[in-house]
């Protein structure tokens, strides 16, 4: 049969899983090795400590899973929560209404509000529903931060707020898979109860790790939490975590990357990780205005520097993705569920600077000309560009 393999590099811009970089990779090329060995124990109370940086906590214990996002929002909701107890979740793209569907199969009380795509929570909406219930039946809100369906990014501190002035006693859950070391989230200073991400977003490493961190007021529920767990139980952990161990295999691997990635995270300083993937979104954002066309998502406020969901009216925006992957190499985010079609997205999470991304504009120019629309040949590169020219900054190390 006939085999060819395109020369370059595939272009990946899909909102996870994300380009890795070379440093990041070389730490995890290692033979395999015994994590009963004396050195482990030392080596993974590190990486844990290390990974209270992403999460922007001093007070949370972490935990480190071998799993994904999808296993975090197990391990959050089974160590806080009992059978039948009521939750509050916001509705408005396909991981928020999976993280629902979860919580309803696990016996949950589910009172989901859904909001049209586009739109992330609505504050005062989560403070009326808090207020009215004076029994203080709800036991959590839960949040997706960065909705990487539609681009939405809420504003979790307002969240947090909104139950505050509510007065209410409710855990806050925060799905933070594809905003975690990319965007502002801090555990802390918002209150956040357990916040959940996964390795193959904005960690920069391939897939296979869930990272979870639980304040003091979780670690307090877990003591009374009936649903049932195993793999996620974190009294296993509680047990294991301060004599650096772990109650099952670790994937030693991804934990070396965890140990480099925030390396490169601490090196860079938190600020600035949070500029640069602004720096980097906005830059698509004016390229969407130069295209003219419009993101999905709906209020300013809202918009997303994790990924852009572009609109495409009139035009099955597959046929955009399939032609960027076939013509160009290049792997765009299609639209999911109810939106197919209709929208594709542009990853900016992971290890990536303004020329890749530009290069990422330049083959979705030239695929959606495939598709049949009518844009400009560097019609958004040049916005792009003229805005990356003038902001973005000189690497410290070259000055
Ligand atoms: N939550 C969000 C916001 C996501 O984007 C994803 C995956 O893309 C998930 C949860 C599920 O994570 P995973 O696929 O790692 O299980």
């Amino acid at each position: 049969p006939f085999s060819f393999t395109p020369p370059g590099r595939n272009h990946l811009f899909v909102p996870g899983p994300v380009n890795i970089h070379d440093r990041v990779l070389r730490a995890m090329n290692v033979p395999g090795q015994n994590h009963r060995d004396p050195w482990f124990a030392e080596f993974y109370k590190e990486v844990l400590e290390d990974s209270k940086f992403v999460f922007q906590t001093k007070e949370a214990t972490p935990f480190i899973f071998p799993s994904t996002g999808t296993g975090g929002w197990e391990s959050a909701l089974q160590n806080t929560l009992s059978p039948g107890d009521k939750v509050v979740t916001f509705r408005y793209g396909q991981f928020s209404h999976l993280w629902i569907d979860m919580q309803q199969r696990m016996g949950l009380d589910v009172h989901a509000v859904d909001v049209p795509w586009g739109e992330g929570v609505h504050e005062d909406k989560l403070e009326q529903i808090l207020k009215q219930d004076t029994g203080k039946k709800i036991k959590a809100v839960c949040v997706v931060h960065n909705e990487t369906t539609t681009g939405v990014t809420s504003d979790v501190k307002g969240c947090r707020d909104a139950m505050t002035r509510a007065n209410h006693p409710a855990l806050l859950l925060v799905d933070g898979v594809s905003s975690i070391g990319a965007l502002n989230f801090r555990m802390d200073e918002w209150g956040v109860d357990v916040a959940v991400t996964g390795s193959q977003k904005a960690m920069s490493l391939p897939t296979g790790l869930a990272y979870v961190a639980a304040s003091k007021k979780a670690l307090e529920a877990h003591k009374t939490a009936q649903l049932k767990r195993c793999f996620f139980d974190w009294a296993d952990y509680l047990k294991s975590n301060p004599v650096g161990s772990t109650p099952y295999t670790p994937s030693l691997n991804l934990l070396y990357g965890t140990k480099e990635s925030i390396a490169m995270l601490k090196e860079e300083g938190f600020d600035n990780v949070v500029a640069r993937h602004h720096r980097l979104a906005e830059g698509v954002r004016q390229a969407v205005a130069g295209w003219g066309l419009k993101t999905l998502c709906k209020e300013d406020r809202w918009k997303s520097d994790s990924l852009t969901v572009v609109e495409t009216p009139g035009v099955d925006s597959n046929k955009i993705v399939k032609a960027a992957f076939a013509k160009y190499d290049l792997s765009l985010g299609v639209g999911l569920s109810q939106i197919n079609g209709k929208v594709f997205r542009i990853g900016h999470l992971g290890n990536m600077n303004e020329l890749m991304l530009a290069g990422a504009l330049m083959g979705a120019e030239m695929s959606m000309r495939d598709a049949g629309m009518n844009i400009v040949p560097g019609s958004g590169v040049s916005r792009a560009v003229d805005y990356w020219q003038k902001t973005t900054p000189i690497i410290p190390t070259r000055e």
